[in-house]
């Protein structure tokens, strides 16, 4: 039985992933808090973008820029204007709700029929204003994506490093978006984190490089425990895609609640980049190495939320088995993306030469391994309980028979299978 988002935002809580931002006051729609065990998977995850988008490359630049950017940069590339939801409101109950989300002219929320009105332009940037007036001149806007800043910086990048054709630039960086009805937890929220590659290559070459990021998303879900079978690609019809993007596919994931968009491959053209040079009177042409003629580059851009792939993951590990004639709920985490890799417990805590010995196991393991926590609070079962729920690949127990032969029981997550390992045989064998 696949878990319902149920199940999960109870267990994100529960056990300190995700909490409602602002909870004590009554939360704040489409905004959540990380907790503990909640910012080290989301490092985690941002860990594993990073080693296989960016240090596995020899033509990835990283750059992190500020998230206030001069209203120019918003009003240059159409989003002041442009970046816009329709937006319908139901007479009956007043809801403001998403019109492409809506099937027929039945209002989802109260049921009634033909109270829906007219879809309107809803702008979704978030306006903030800069010094002590607040008027035109310090309005500026929250970033609804990391791109524009990476486009801004094109120029510093190929002015610094010269890179060769094709290369890429990448950040993670916060977003905001005025969504109409955020909702399913973290799959629509009105704050995010976005992983973002703008990746520039000559205009005849686009086709070449959106195979290999195709094949490469594939491989990058894998990596991070995504099931084959729950991925699918979806080709954005010509009608539903930007006007400058000749090619866009969306990676669709299957959530709890359905099949939805998890990352979008687009080939952005030229567009950015000549908005900027347009509106900033700078160029954005790139000067090839061997005297070839000047262009400007064409953009392919695979882009991700942190919390959506988060949830996406969250989903994928949830499992449920039996243990012992008792229902058990672990997540199934690949170990590399684990908030806590190994947990250490003393069999009986008010035994002070077990606690001592397994103090030892425990400072050994942290310089070893990392990420180990200490646990001896209840009976071992509830111990174990607790760590298949935050998905801790192994529990290491010290108890009697340690004081005597140096061996410690190493409990398997996904097995619940025991066995003893000599201590000077554990790193190796997590
Ligand atoms: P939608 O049509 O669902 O609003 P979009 O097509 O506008 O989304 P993009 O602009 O392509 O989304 O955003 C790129 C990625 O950013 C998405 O694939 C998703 O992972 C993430 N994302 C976008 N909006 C949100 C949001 N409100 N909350 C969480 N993640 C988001």
């Amino acid at each position: 039985m696949s878990a319902s988002l149920e199940d999960i935002v109870s267990l994100a809580k529960r056990r300190g992933f995700v909490y409602p931002g602002s909870e004590i006051y009554g939360g704040l729609a489409g905004v959540y808090d990380y907790g503990p065990l909640g910012v080290r998977l989301k490092r985690n995850i941002q860990n594993a973008w990073l080693k296989f988008f960016v240090d596995g490359w020899d033509d990835m630049y990283q750059i992190d820029a500020a998230i206030l950017m001069n209203k120019k940069v918003w009003e240059a590339s159409g989003h002041a204007s442009g970046f816009n939801d329709p937006l319908v409101e139901c007479s009956n109950c007043h809801s403001r709700l998403r019109a492409d989300h809506i099937e027929g002219d039945k209002c989802p929320v109260c049921g009634k029929e033909g109270t829906l009105s007219e879809p309107r332009q809803f702008n979704m940037m978030l306006k903030t204003f800069l010094g002590p007036l607040e008027d035109e001149n310090g309005l500026t806007y929250l970033p609804p994506e990391t791109a524009q800043s990476i486009f801004v910086n094109f120029k510093n990048v190929v002015d610094s490093f010269y890179p060769d054709m094709p290369f890429g630039m990448a950040q993670i960086g916060k977003a905001f978006r005025n969504e109409i009805s955020p909702r399913e937890f973290l799959f629509r929220v009105r704050e995010l984190e976005l992983m973002e590659v703008e990746y520039f290559v000559h205009p005849d070459k686009w086709e070449e490089s959106f195979e290999k990021w195709r094949k490469d998303v594939h491989i990058f879900f894998k990596k991070v425990g995504l099931p084959e079978d729950m991925v699918h690609e979806l080709e954005v019809p010509e009608e539903d895609r930007a006007h400058y993007s000749k090619r866009t596919i969306d990676f669709e994931f299957d959530f709890p609640f359905g099949r939805r968009e998890l990352l979008g491959l687009a080939y952005r053209g030229d567009y950015d980049l000549k908005r900027h040079q347009e509106a900033s009177g700078r160029s954005m042409e790139y000067r090839p190495k061997d005297g070839g003629e000047t262009f400007i580059p064409h953009v392919i851009e695979p882009s991700v939320g942190v919390g959506r792939l988060f949830l996406a993951i969250l989903s994928a590990a949830y499992t449920e088995d039996e243990v012992e004639g008792e229902k058990r709920i672990y997540l199934k985490l690949p170990s590399h993306l684990a908030p806590v890799k190994v947990a250490v417990s003393p069999l009986l805590k008010n035994k002070p030469e077990l606690v001592e010995k397994a103090k030892e196991v425990y400072k050994m393991l942290q310089k070893e391994v990392g990420n180990v926590m200490w646990d001896d609070n209840g009976n071992i079962g509830k111990r174990y309980r607790r760590q298949d729920e935050i998905g801790t690949p192994y529990c290491v127990t010290i108890d009697f028979q340690t004081l005597e032969d140096d061996t410690v029981t190493v409990r398997n997550r996904d097995t619940t299978a025991q066995e003893r390992i000599k201590i000077t045989a554990l790193s190796s064998n997590l």
